[in-house]
């Protein structure tokens, strides 16, 4: 019989993150399909908001580790907690989040337990009363389903893959846990976190939209120039308005490498595709990009895609997206935006 502890970390306020939430709604899944029964590890500075959150989502028991030393992410506090509610709860699969809290835990709680991990699982299920998990391989190119027999199995969840726990809070009894912590466990301090203001921050993993800007954009157009400024314009006031992700393809981000004019608002991070990112949105439009097969690669979860390209016979048409305007993406944008108000 499995014994399953999702841990969770908590917000500052104590609160649940939607990708703890799926996290938990993964736990719950996993333990209907094995009749296991599952609890809950949470980690954080304040634990009780979240533990009372989840209070009726039907975990059998709620650990926690808390305080101070556990506000914001160190290495050694966190994989000592981790380690610490796996043992508590006497797991045998432990699932967590893969966020960047806990994405670079987690293996090595597994070792400190014993036991194995697998990272970025997409879905859980149960095949003859053995776990089986799913993960993509070769940059989204391929699926496996694998299962082990070796335990405990820490294995991390990808955001976007199961529905966030949504069920009414209430009153939960939650059980502390002290983890054993080597000297010097907590020297690492975090000074302060830089991060861009709303408005400045473009990749928004929870936006309905992907908004992809191709090497297009900066390339001459019928008048014989380029107008990388009035691009960026258009960009940045589609991206205001419609709060989209914003995303890029491999050719615009190596341009500013070669020395050319490219959009100062796009980093390395935008890059989707094989050697880029694999974002998770309902929705993608790609703009002035021509959808080449290491680019759409990055689109393997993207729900449904649309395209405006001058080109006919660019990737999109070749089935890749669902829609594919034949048009200039300047005068779409700005008509686009104009419509928006
Ligand atoms: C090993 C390897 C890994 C790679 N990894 C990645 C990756 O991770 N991500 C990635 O993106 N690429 C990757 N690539 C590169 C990829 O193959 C393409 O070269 C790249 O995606 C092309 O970028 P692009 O479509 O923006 O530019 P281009 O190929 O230059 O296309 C520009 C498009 O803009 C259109 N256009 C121009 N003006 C307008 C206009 N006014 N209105 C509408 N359309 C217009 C043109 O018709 C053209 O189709 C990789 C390649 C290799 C070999």
């Amino acid at each position: 019989m499995e014994t399953i502890v999702c841990i969770v970390q908590t917000e500052g306020d104590g609160s649940l993150a939607k990708a703890a939430l799926e996290a938990v709604a993964c736990a719950k899944e996993l333990a209907a399909g094995l009749t296991a029964q599952f609890a809950v590890g949470l980690l954080g500075e304040t634990v009780q908001p979240g533990a009372d959150a989840l209070a009726n989502c039907g975990a059998s028991a709620f650990f926690a580790v808390s305080g101070a030393a556990f506000a914001q992410a160190r290495y050694a506090t966190d994989a000592a907690a981790v380690t610490a509610l796996a043992k508590a709860a006497g797991a045998t699969i432990v699932l967590g989040a893969a966020t960047s809290r806990l994405a670079r835990v987690m293996p090595g709680a597994a070792t400190r337990l014993g036991g194995v991990s697998d990272a970025s699982v997409t879905a859980v299920a149960a095949a003859g009363g053995k776990p089986v998990v799913t993960r993509w391989y070769y940059r989204q190119r391929m699926f496996a389903e694998l299962t082990r027999d070796a335990r405990p199995w820490v294995v991390t969840i990808a955001p976007g893959c199961f529905a966030a726990y949504a069920g009414a809070g209430g009153s939960a009894a939650v059980t502390g846990v002290t983890p054993e912590l080597a000297a010097g466990g907590a020297r690492t301090t975090v000074t302060r976190i830089i991060s861009p203001s709303g408005e400045q921050q473009t990749i928004r993993p929870d936006a309905k939209l992907l908004f992809v800007a191709g090497a297009g954009w900066t390339k001459k157009q019928s008048d014989g120039a380029a107008h990388a400024g009035e691009a960026e314009k258009l960009i940045l006031n589609f991206l205001n308005k419609s709060k989209a992700s914003l995303g890029t393809s491999k050719s615009l981000i190596d341009l500013s490498g070669e020395g050319q004019q490219v959009m100062s608002f796009l980093t390395h991070m935008h890059q989707v595709g094989q050697t880029g990112a694999t974002p998770r949105h309902p929705k993608g439009l790609a703009t002035c990009c021509h959808g080449e097969e290491p680019h759409v690669v990055g689109w393997r979860f993207i729900g449904e895609r649309r395209a405006v390209n001058l080109d006919a016979n660019c990737g999109w048409a070749q089935g890749k997206a669902d829609v594919l305007y034949v048009a200039d993406a300047f005068k779409v944008m700005a008509k686009v935006i104009e419509l928006m108000g």
